[in-house]
């Protein structure tokens, strides 16, 4: 049976839809106010940072939102990280930022092309970005 948070959950009576939580005969539910967690997770729990995504966390396209002040959103179906054995997959609003952006613009771009050197990976850039117009 995958683990789950002790202290914030526990294995309780089987919801009214009928969330059988991975095949245990009960529904997990929340301590603090018993409800079942497939039927209603708070906001808190559907959203994560891309720091807290498993696997590959340079997986997500970049968008021009990462780069504002609040940075942005994108839906993810995954099992977060903090409970990662707890929940079954869901989707999640997973939060980006600048610094993602530069992971993944290091990752995807600079990394493989590093030996090239600044000047000539920034001509290549220069061609990229006209192209583009
Ligand atoms: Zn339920």
């Amino acid at each position: 049976m995958p683990r789950y948070d002790l202290k914030k959950y526990y294995l309780g009576s089987i919801c009214c839809r009928g969330h059988n939580w991975n095949s245990t005969g009960h529904s997990l539910r929340r301590l603090s106010d018993s409800d079942c967690l497939d039927c209603k997770p708070t906001t808190q729990e559907k959203q994560i940072t891309w720091k807290q995504l498993p696997g590959n966390r340079y997986r997500a396209a970049i968008d021009v939102r990462f780069l504002t002040e609040s940075g942005g959103t994108k839906k993810h179906n995954v099992k977060p990280v903090p409970y990662e054995d707890g929940l079954p997959k869901d989707w999640y609003e997973v939060r980006f930022d600048e610094e993602y952006v530069v992971e993944k613009l290091r990752n995807d771009v600079v990394k493989p092309l590093k030996t090239l050197g600044y000047n000539r990976f920034q001509q290549l850039l220069s061609k990229a970005w006209q192209a583009e117009k």
